[in-house]
């Protein structure tokens, strides 16, 4: 009798990699605009209340740095342990939008403020200056609507290092720079409001010493946004690379549709020689340790929300929930700490803790 073979198929599944950098904008808290002397108010509802010749680039107007929002931008370098630029200086970059009336926006490019540092264990690559543009609004029927309140609010940039390779890290790391912006009182970094914006850069490979084409995607709203428009990219890319149609992963610029929970092609991506970055010549160069006490300013620093952590721990034996609790209401922290510091009792500051939180 012949022997049957039964034969098994089986389809083994490649290993891919996914690699995740975030591009974070914040709008900086400050009383006045990055180049003028307009109310920096991101509640103001009044459409083009807080505006004047600078911020609506009327020809002729002249800027003049924030000098508070340059030193923002030092202490978050500070706080993430990054170098701070000795020299540095604002750029243009070039390009036509309704948003951006002077057809550049004042960036920074080859000298930003802050080089590398590390946040949630992620590397930085860089952290600079810049003006925030005008909102503009499509959906009033055949024309679209400018509103210049906006227009020259003092904006940061953080740039991350292709280091993330999970949603769940990109999550945690979006929501540990909003701690340590609001613990620094720099910025609201309200995602909802868009004073804290981040942009996805996401790519898939199934060789890991190789990085996959990446994609950026716009419009998150949320953190958990963050996460579901990393594992949305992560299938998508995933399907097309074990389908053999890994071609069809291009390079370009992705929304987030937070209602269909996808996301969507927008636009092919510019390269930085198509904004023709040169430097601002209406403004001066700065050398930030003559401008700035820089020591002085990493002395002033607050603790921090992954010392205080450790310290809360050490200190109180609470529990981790009630921890984080105070690391995110940072008055409520406070007032736990006065009431412990009262008690002195173990015990008693574990009680006093249940009943707060
Ligand atoms: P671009 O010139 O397209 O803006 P950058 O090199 O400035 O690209 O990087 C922008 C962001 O994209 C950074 O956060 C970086 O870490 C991230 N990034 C770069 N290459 C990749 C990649 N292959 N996959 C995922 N993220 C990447
Ligand atoms: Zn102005
Ligand atoms: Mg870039």
């Amino acid at each position: 009798m012949k022997k049957r073979l039964k034969t098994v198929y089986f389809w083994v599944m490649k290993e891919y990699f996914t690699t995740i950098g975030l591009e974070v904008h914040a709008e900086l808290n400050t009383k006045t605009g990055m180049f003028c002397a307009c109310k920096n108010d991101p509640d103001e509802k009044r459409p083009n209340w807080n505006v004047c010749p600078v911020c609506m680039a009327h020809p002729g107007a002249l800027p003049v740095i924030n000098k508070k929002a340059v030193e923002n931008v030092i202490k978050v370098g500070l706080a993430v342990g990054g170098t701070i630029a000795d020299f540095t200086e604002f750029d243009r970059k070039n390009y036509f939008y309704p948003d951006i009336p002077k057809a550049y926006q004042i960036s920074q490019y080859k000298y930003p403020i802050v080089s590398g540092g590390e946040v949630a264990g992620v590397k930085l690559t860089r952290i600079h200056l810049e003006e925030d543009t005008a909102t503009s609004t499509h959906d009033k029927g055949d024309y679209s609507l400018v509103d210049f309140n906006r227009s020259g609010v003092p904006l940061m940039e953080l740039v991350t290092e292709p280091v993330i390779h999970s949603s769940k890290e990109a999550g945690n790391f979006g929501r540990e720079l909003q701690l340590l912006l609001r613990c620094l009182d720099v910025s609201e970094a309200n995602m909802e409001k868009g004073q804290m914006r981040v942009e996805l850069n996401i790519s898939v490979s199934d060789d890991p010493e190789k990085f996959g084409t990446k994609v950026e995607v716009k419009n998150i709203n949320s953190f958990r946004a963050v996460e579901r428009a990393a594992e949305y990219e992560i299938k998508r890319m995933t399907e097309l690379l074990e389908e053999g149609r890994g071609n069809e992963i291009v390079q370009e610029t992705r929304g987030w549709d937070e209602n269909k929970q996808s996301t969507f092609s927008q636009r092919s991506k510019e390269n930085a020689q198509d904004y023709r970055y040169f430097p601002d010549p209406d403004l001066p160069k700065l050398v930030l340790s003559e401008a700035f006490d820089v020591p002085k300013l990493e002395a002033g620093l607050p603790e921090l929300p992954e010392a205080k952590r450790i310290r809360f721990a050490e200190q109180f034996g609470i529990k981790d929930e009630d921890i984080e609790s105070y690391i995110v209401d940072i008055e409520l922290g406070a007032w736990f700490e006065k009431i412990a510091g009262i008690l002195k009792n173990k015990d008693a500051i574990k009680n006093a803790s249940n009943y707060i939180t």
